[in-house]
């Protein structure tokens, strides 16, 4: 097991070294699995633009989380939480965005080769995780709670605490957003942290990693453990110590951790899961812009997006201009697809060879189900995991393309007539993510979106992410939400204190 991983890339996008340290990193250390025999601990990255393994990681086991939650636990106690002033928290979440923002290429370099994704996507990622930790750093000194009069004999005030130490479970597909979504928020309101990233890619937490003395952060403040989900997540959900686990991921692994909770501790969950947006286009839209934003919507970061508009319900005026403008998009970005470090691509390949066939078979299954294969619908080339961008036309509402969450770049298209329709159509399904709605119809667009199941409305756009703005899922899309002040309430636990003043019994 290499210690270290180092490679020199000599791209059109992207000149220079990536290295990482390749252990545990808790307490502030570097180290070994107490369990390295584990096979199954040590997962192998795959860069996916070919296929070919490109290095291996240390991958822990339940003692190495034992050993996490001990040191998180101590730091807690000693050198974070309400040990420190607010001010001191914010200081270092701003240190933490000024790291990355010195070595933003380098991650956006790991995050392409481990993921696929092209290299200037990467970097817009990296932009905004550093926003995230700069917008949590301002937060650190203004979590306060309220002082309520009750009586003139009494009276009572709320502390918001944090929990002490906290776990975050994170998927592939934006890895370093994940990280800073979990991890700015539950530092600002003054826990320490376990953080799992997906066995899948675990590069840009490790360089994370390697940034946190740098930042003045005290060690066992923030500890990234990586391993699969059997060996290290699970841990983390049945941990009794941990008090509070933050996922993102799917909605079958997120039951699974909310099963844990309930059968160990009763540990706090918030839960990020998966979704099948529908994104609704009404026959007054600005037809040029919504094609642009309804391409963006399924196809960005090659559909593997959990908010994807991937149900299109197009409006029966505007449908025909519609799908051959936006044949046209996916055809635009079959032409720009290739290797991430390129400098032109647009669309890379999915993220691993499981992922690959998953979405083959819908794509196969939309196929038999007789919808209409408009562009795309099979694979490009003959190495990686590419598949084209693919739309699908003629779907019925009851095929499995229409109602299951694809994770890759296939949108499904409907025709409708009438507003009444296309809510009930809209929300006929079990996930409540996001859902978008283009119209120039200000009453319409509003209407539309409180009539909607959906934990974020897009009005006339599509993806537009905010770090103020809470972001989370309806149904069976989550519970609880991340983003803006909204996150904080994840990280803190409310304590109510009563004082007499002079009541006599
Ligand atoms: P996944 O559920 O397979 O894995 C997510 C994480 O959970 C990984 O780190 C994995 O190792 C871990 N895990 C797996 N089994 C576990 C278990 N039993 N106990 C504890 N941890 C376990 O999901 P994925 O394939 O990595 O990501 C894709 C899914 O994530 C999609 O469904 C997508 O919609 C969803 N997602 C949601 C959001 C959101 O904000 N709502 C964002 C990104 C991705």
């Amino acid at each position: 097991m290499a210690e270290q991983f180092s490679l020199k890339l000599d791209t059109p996008a992207y000149k220079g070294t990536v290295s990482i340290n390749t252990g545990l990193f808790i307490n502030g250390q570097w180290l070994k699995s107490v369990e390295p025999e584990k096979l199954e601990c040590c997962p192998d990255m795959v860069y996916t633009a070919t296929g070919r393994i490109i290095t291996s990681v240390e991958g822990g086991c339940s003692k190495d989380i034992d050993i996490a939650v001990d040191v998180a636990e101590k730091a807690y106690k000693t050198s974070w939480g309400l040990k420190v002033p607010g001010s001191t928290r914010g200081q270092m979440l701003l240190n933490l965005a000024n790291l990355i923002e010195k070595n933003a290429d380098e991650f956006a370099a790991l995050e392409a080769l481990n993921c696929g994704k092209p290299f200037s996507k990467a970097q817009r990622e990296i932009a905004g995780c550093i926003e995230e930790f700069k917008y949590y750093a301002g937060w650190a000194d203004k979590i306060h709670g309220k002082t309520i009069e009750t009586t003139e004999n009494k009276m009572a005030y709320t502390r918001h605490e944090p929990y002490g130490v906290v776990a975050a479970i994170i998927p592939w597909n934006v890895a370093m957003t994940m990280l800073s979504w979990k991890l700015a928020p539950a530092l600002a309101a003054g826990n320490t942290i376990i953080l799992k990233p997906s066995e899948l890619t675990p590069l840009s937490a490790l360089k994370f990693a390697s940034l946190v003395n740098e930042a003045g952060i005290p060690p066992g403040v923030i500890n990234i453990v990586n391993g699969t989900g059997s060996a290290v997540g699970e841990a983390m959900a049945y941990h009794p110590r941990i008090r509070k686990l933050a996922f993102t991921g799917s909605t079958l692994t997120g039951r699974k951790i909310q099963e844990a909770s309930a059968k160990s501790n009763l540990k706090a969950i918030t839960l990020e899961l998966g979704g099948k947006s529908p994104n609704i286009i009404f026959d007054d839209a600005n037809l040029e812009q919504t094609i642009k934003w309804a391409s963006l919507g399924i196809f960005a970061n090659m559909g593997q997006a959990c908010c994807a508009g991937s149900r299109i319900f197009v409006q029966e005026g505007i449908y025909d201009e519609f799908i051959k403008g936006f044949a046209a998009t996916a055809h635009h970005l079959q032409q720009n697809t290739g290797d991430p470090f390129s400098g032109k691509t647009l669309h890379g390949p999915q993220i691993s060879s499981v992922q690959f066939d998953r979405i083959m078979g819908y794509i196969n299954s939309g196929k038999t189900d007789g919808a209409h294969v408009l562009s795309g619908g099979e694979r490009d080339g003959n190495e990686g995991y590419f598949i084209k961008p693919t739309i699908f036309t003629e779907v019925k509402p009851s095929m499995k393309i229409a109602q299951e969450e694809i994770f890759g770049p296939v949108g499904v298209v409907m025709k409708f007539k009438t507003e009444e329709e296309v809510i009930e159509m809209a929300n006929n399904t079990t996930y409540g993510l996001a859902c978008g709605i283009f119209t120039e119809n200000v009453s319409r667009a509003i209407r539309v979106a409180h009539a909607l199941d959906a934990g974020t409305a897009w009005i006339n756009t599509y993806f537009t992410i905010e770090t103020m703005v809470p972001f989370g899922g309806y149904k069976q899309s989550g519970t609880g939400r991340e983003q803006g002040e909204y996150a904080l309430e994840n990280y803190t636990q409310v304590k109510a204190v009563h004082i007499n003043i002079g009541l006599k019994l």
